[in-house]
């Protein structure tokens, strides 16, 4: 059903972007806005994945935001249960949590040409009406269970990373880990101090680098607290620090052989079996898939109730997991780090834009979009970790924080300055994403392994090809050449009439 209400900005999904963008819209005196958000709770990925171990492989110093610095952190990299609670601070502090709409689960979103607003539609609940929405619905929301043979079959627990059933004991159970991704190397080193065996199936072995975290001193956060500019200069040291390594990770150079040295010697240092060795040695450049940040995982590997299985999975049967040498592994519960639906096709949720046009279908080939963020055909819409914006060497919530930034300044161009649409132009869009392309020829990312950075015809529409300094330079301030700005000439439905900007 259609709703009176109109909202300048409609943000969907309550994790860290869109706490973000809510925060720095009332910063800048835009303040009719709310978050939709599916679930009952603030956090998104940090809501989602409560599995043992859990933290980030980037320091928590720069996996913050600058607006937001927090003197508190407890060690160098911090765990999950501690980033939830940052976000939850921010909520409070910045009074955002009455702005947020729980259980509001959108289910279609398209662009209303005549009136010069989004009709979001919402499951079971009124339409909400907003001149400008921002897509902050995160690429890793969607869970998503392996597409593997004979997986409906097996009878013991299933548990996926980002699901965790924290009612499930582990301990004395014979526990399987598919996967060997970034969650599955914090996941292992936990679950082998309770369960009673533990077999690890490896498809892919990874490039691992040491990962140093110390405890901060209760004087280094009373310094930070005190002197809040100590504090982005270490956040600053950090910021450098992770740009340096961009020259060795995100692009093919000699550095790139610097990282896998350190690799191999971290694994060399680590693992004494040769054969064992031999099977976690990665067979693609470092950089190419996600480094992975653990001096915990080849430890935990070699412990005595620890087994690296790297036999493919034939099939799962109704007791465990049959390799295709034809061996059946009984298990009592199967823990799925096979990472998630990742929407580099298609959009998670139907967009409809100008004419009609429905961008899973433009999409179908590879996500495309404007510095991220905006795409043509698609007007007053923006996306928080849209197409090619990840980082493969730096913070996420540096990048996150320059969206956010630009997002405000267009919202700003279109309230204040009362258009109807701003809309990216095409040929814009498009020169901007041929130059992307023929920047990303050059990466790790597309030198020739599989991840979830690309579609399954190898197209990246995940990974920004630069520096961290390059990616928000770019976001400083939105450029109205690159737009075309309609005015507003209809007043809309149920809200005080306003003076109509004539351009
Ligand atoms: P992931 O990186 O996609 O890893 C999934 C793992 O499951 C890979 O080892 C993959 O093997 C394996 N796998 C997938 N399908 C399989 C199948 N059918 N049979 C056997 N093995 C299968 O997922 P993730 O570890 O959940 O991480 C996803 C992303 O989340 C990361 O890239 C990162 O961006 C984020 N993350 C970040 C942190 C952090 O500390 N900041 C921590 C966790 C996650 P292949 O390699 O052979 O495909």
């Amino acid at each position: 059903m259609i709703g009176s209400e109109v909202l300048d900005v409609a943000i969907i999904g309550a994790g860290f972007a869109g706490i973000g963008t809510a925060i720095r819209l009332r910063n800048s005196g835009i303040d009719n806005f709310a978050i939709l958000e599916r679930g009952t709770a603030v956090g998104g990925t940090w809501r989602d994945n409560t599995y043992p171990g859990a933290a980030c492989d980037i320091p928590s110093r720069l996996y913050s935001y600058s607006f937001a610095p927090n003197p508190n952190w407890s060690h160098t990299y911090s765990g999950s249960g501690e980033i939830l609670d940052y976000i939850h601070t921010m909520v409070r502090e910045f009074d955002i949590e009455s702005r947020i709409r729980f259980e509001h689960n959108v289910i279609d979103i398209a662009w209303d040409e005549a009136a010069g607003y989004w009709s979001v539609r919402i499951d079971g609940r009124d339409d909400v009406r907003a001149r400008a929405v921002v897509m902050a619905s995160g690429p890793l929301a969607n869970a998503s269970l392996p597409n593997i043979r004979g997986i409906e079959t097996y009878e013991g627990h299933k548990i996926h990373s980002a699901r965790w059933d924290h009612d499930y004991d582990f301990a004395g159970k014979k526990v399987a880990v598919v996967g060997t991704g970034a969650s599955a190397v914090q996941i292992v080193p936990e679950l082998v101090k309770i369960a009673d065996t533990v077999k690890v199936f490896q498809r892919t072995p990874g490039w691992t680098l040491p990962r140093v975290n110390r405890k901060t001193k209760d004087g280094t956060k009373r310094r930070f607290t005190r002197y809040p500019q100590s504090q982005t200069l270490a956040r600053s040291m950090w910021f450098w620090g992770h740009e340096s390594v961009a020259l060795g990770v995100v692009w093919k150079t000699p550095l790139t052989r610097v990282v896998e040295l350190v690799g191999r010697a971290h694994l060399r240092r680590q693992v004494r079996d040769p054969w064992l060795r031999r099977q976690l040695t990665p067979r693609f450049r470092a950089g190419c898939k996600r480094l992975l940040m653990t001096s915990e995982y080849y430890p935990a590997l070699q412990k005595p109730n620890c087994t690296l299985v790297t036999w493919p999975i034939a099939t799962l049967a109704p007791k465990g997991i049959r390799t295709v040498e034809g061996v059946e592994h009984q298990f009592d519960a199967i823990v799925f780090a096979t990472g998630f639906d990742v929407s580099n096709t298609g959009t998670p949720i139907p967009i409809t834009g100008r004419d009609n046009r429905v961008l899973a279908d433009e999409w179908s080939a590879g996500a495309k979009a404007y510095k991220s963020i905006a795409v043509s055909g698609y007007p007053n819409m923006f996306f928080t970790f849209g197409p090619n914006s990840g980082p493969g060497h730096s913070s996420a919530l540096v990048y996150m924080e320059a969206q956010i930034e630009y997002i405000v300044d267009a919202v700003s161009s279109i309230i204040d300055g009362d258009l109807q649409s701003l809309e990216v132009r095409q040929d814009v869009q498009d020169a901007y994403n041929a130059e992307l392309q023929r920047k990303l020829d050059k990466t790790t990312w597309n030198s020739g392994c599989s991840s979830w950075y690309l579609t399954e015809d190898g197209f990246n529409a995940t990974m920004f090809p630069g520096f961290a300094t390059q990616y928000v330079n770019q976001l400083r301030r939105v450029e109205r050449e690159d737009y075309t700005a309609v005015p507003r000439v209809l007043e809309l439905p149920n809200e005080p009439a306003r003076a109509v900007a004539h351009s």
